[in-house]
């Protein structure tokens, strides 16, 4: 599977250079200075969720609920049958959601009238699922690229992009590796003076992991070394005298 996983990240970049060479297409990374974030503040967001596990997810909520952090959930239509409690959590602990496509694909050719269609399901699924409904505004582009003209349509639309600040490869790693990945993100972000973080709660490795990856530790689809992760990363950073904002602040 590692191996497979190596080959699939270096497609991926490489269609990541060919679709930016052709200047059509744009990014969702940013810089904290353009976000105007302030310095010394940082967005957590959470992507890919909710996750396969809902253990992840609980102990997620749990520990920004003890730092009293509130992040953004960037949620995939399919993943949210049957998580409603999950779901609910999320919302009256007072965290965002952001439409995440329905099933991770990009978003390189699709209209603007596909796009609201697709949100709109996802607000009826959510709906279906906790019972009450909740305006969605905010998208995350699956794997962070988009048109600049689907962008520029998106923006008068009145959605709002779901930015980042790093380039988040958390997705390849697992619980071995995580340690090295930690210290380097935590380093990153006090080097840059805070932004918009990203971990992924759940797992869209493309080809789709199998239920025995999503339990097998040793898997990157496996995402029980997130939620300690965050305690780590919350943990050092404030008291390093970092701010932990919700996406509030930025829109
Ligand atoms: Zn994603």
């Amino acid at each position: 599977m590692d191996k497979k996983l190596n080959i699939f990240k270096i497609k991926l970049y490489a269609l990541a250079i060919l679709v930016l060479l052709n200047n059509s297409c744009t990014t969702i990374l940013t810089t904290r200075e353009r976000l105007n974030l302030s310095e010394n503040k940082i967005l957590i967001t959470l992507d890919d969720g909710p996750s396969e596990l809902q253990s992840v997810d609980n102990e997620i909520l749990d520990i920004l609920k003890q730092h009293n952090v509130k992040a953004c959930f960037s949620l995939v239509t399919y993943k949210l049958k049957g998580n409603g409690e999950i779901l609910k959590r999320i919302i009256s602990e007072g965290h965002s959601i952001a439409f995440h496509s329905r099933n991770h694909e990009l978003y390189l050719t699709k209209s603007l009238i596909q796009f609201e269609s697709e949100k709109q399901e996802f607000e009826e699924v959510l709906y279906q699922e906790i019972g009450y409904r909740v305006k969605i505004t905010l998208f995350r582009p699956p794997v962070g690229i988009l048109t600049n003209s689907f962008k520029n349509k998106l923006t008068a639309n009145g959605t709002k992009i779901l930015y980042a600040t790093h380039n988040p490869t958390d997705t390849f790693i697992n619980k071995n590796s995580s340690p090295k990945y930690i210290e380097n993100l935590i380093n990153y972000f006090d080097k840059k003076k805070g932004g918009i973080l990203v971990l992924h709660n759940g797992s869209e490795l493309f080809p789709r992991p199998t239920e025995y990856d999503f339990i097998d530790v040793n898997s990157a689809a496996n995402r029980e070394w997130v939620p300690e992760a965050l305690e780590i990363i919350i943990t050092t950073l404030k008291n390093r005298g970092y701010q932990f904002v919700s996406i509030d602040e930025l829109l």
